[in-house]
């Protein structure tokens, strides 16, 4: 019988160091190949060009090109559906068991499921590992078990746990690279194979040095400032690791930047617990609002084309750039919402197309905020005015100019809907819905 191994299979967790689920893999007692799969069923979801695609892709030869070059291993990469490429490693391999981290989506839970199920049918255990959050699951819930349902509460909780009994300990895999399967041949793909091409946009490094963390709290909130991490890409697809950016933001002790992260964990135990909330408002009485939804309006939006300067430097920066910054996805979102009552279903699944730090967890709980109708959602009679909002945020319109340079040419759009009247009928909107 051929020598047994295991299997690392890597998600969202594309790093070699500081990698809970791979380290244990590689202090096991069986030589390790590394594995990725490029999951046809998500795949076909995602255009040709996609950003994330090209991202994952690109990591990944690094990777391979790290371990080939320096370990005399690498990473197998695969195409198809998990269960078909799981049917064929176990018949060209002697598997003793396979490690992969946590993912906490519903589809991925079914996946982890069904791939369990089939391993555990030739003897082979599917060992899983938290890695991307620092709490997750039921860590963080109240006393009588029942998650936290609004986030200071939560917050606070998670800061007690973290500051009594966790340990933050980072995964050094280094000494245990040796580990790895000796073969620098394993399968690798292209993206044509794949069916993708690479995409003109590229996702922007991260930066957490520490007069960006020391300055966060008070530059944040300015879009036009370069003044925020762009960790959001780099966490959903783990090419960094949280025990090190948190452990960052302890040094720099700034309690915002911490708190961010914390909001993150908050969406993600929000959405382990309530997977219904994907499609469905977390309050239901806001599943009655009856959204106008026309679809001209909503194109207009998505262009950046509503007439509304911020609103549409917003929209133009994330399609231009697969980014926008947080105000301003506060400030499109509530327009959307509330003054074109559109369903904010239409909004989640525009961004989760365009964002390169698309998060279902965050990207649900955002939108779900800013609707209204979320866990400790924004009260639905705040209306956050897009003009305003550039006098506290934008002041000298610098964000604005960058992306919207013809918004005081005479081609520039009229506003699509007027602010007074949009305001008093999503009240109404809002409160028929709510009262009845
Ligand atoms: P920073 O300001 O540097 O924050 C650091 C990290 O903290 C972020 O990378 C993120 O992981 C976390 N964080 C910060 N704010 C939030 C928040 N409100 N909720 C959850 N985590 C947060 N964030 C996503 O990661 N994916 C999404 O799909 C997403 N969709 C959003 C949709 C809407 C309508 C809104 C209002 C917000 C959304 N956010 C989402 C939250 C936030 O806008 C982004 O995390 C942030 O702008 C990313 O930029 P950054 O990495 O420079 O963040």
């Amino acid at each position: 019988m051929a020598q047994p191994i295991n299997i690392f299979w890597f998600r969202r967790d594309l790093r070699l160091d500081d990698n809970v689920g791979f380290y244990e893999a590689l202090k096991s007692d069986c030589p390790v190949m590394p594995i990725f799969i490029f999951d046809s069923d998500i795949l076909e979801t995602l255009p040709q060009d996609d950003a994330r695609v090209t991202f994952i892709f690109e990591t990944l030869q690094k990777m391979r090109d790290v371990l080939q070059k320096e370990h005399d291993s690498s990473i197998a990469i695969m195409h198809g559906k998990p269960i078909t490429i799981f049917k064929e490693l176990v018949n060209q391999y002697t598997i003793s068991t396979v490690y992969a981290n946590h993912d906490y989506e519903p589809y991925a839970k079914k996946r982890d499921e069904d791939v369990k199920i089939f391993l555990n049918a030739y003897n082979i255990a599917l060992n899983t590992y938290k890695d991307q959050v620092i709490f997750e699951k039921s860590e963080v819930v109240k006393n009588d078990g029942d998650p936290y349902v609004v986030y200071t509460p939560y917050m606070k909780i998670w800061k007690e746990k973290f500051n009594t009994s966790y340990n933050l300990n980072i995964y050094h895999t280094n000494n245990y690279l040796k580990n790895l399967v000796k073969k620098t041949d394993l399968p690798n793909l292209s993206l044509s194979d794949i069916g993708f091409k690479k995409s003109s946009q590229s996702i922007a490094d991260y930066n957490v040095t520490s007069t960006l963390i020391q300055d966060y709290q008070s530059t944040r909130n300015f879009p036009a400032k370069n003044a925020t991490s762009r960790l959001g890409p780099h966490l959903r697809f783990g090419t960094v690791s949280i025990r090190k950016i948190i452990k960052k933001a302890i040094t720099e002790h700034n309690e915002t930047f911490w708190q961010e992260l914390i909001w993150r964990e908050f969406f993600m135990q929000i959405l382990w617990h309530f997977p219904h909330t994907v499609n469905q408002s977390f309050k239901p009485k806001y599943d009655r609002i009856v959204w106008r939804n026309n679809e001209k309006e909503f194109e207009a939006w998505c262009k950046g084309k509503t007439g509304y300067p911020l609103v549409d430097a917003g929209m133009r920066q994330l399609n231009e750039t697969g980014f926008m910054h947080n105000r301003v996805r506060m400030v499109t979102g509530s327009f959307l919402c509330k003054h074109l009552l559109i369903d904010w279903r239409w909004g989640e699944a525009y961004f989760a197309e365009k964002l390169h730090d698309y998060d279902m967890a965050s990207n649900v709980g955002n939108w779900q905020w800013v609707a209204g109708c979320g866990v400790d959602a924004a009260p639905y009679f705040r209306i956050f005015n897009p003009t305003s909002q550039i006098e506290k945020f934008d002041k000298n319109s610098d964000y604005i100019k960058r992306w919207v340079p013809d918004f005081q040419e005479l081609s520039y759009p009229k506003p699509i809907v007027d602010h007074k009247m949009a305001r008093e009928r999503c009240l109404q909107v809002y409160k028929s819905a709510l009262n009845n």
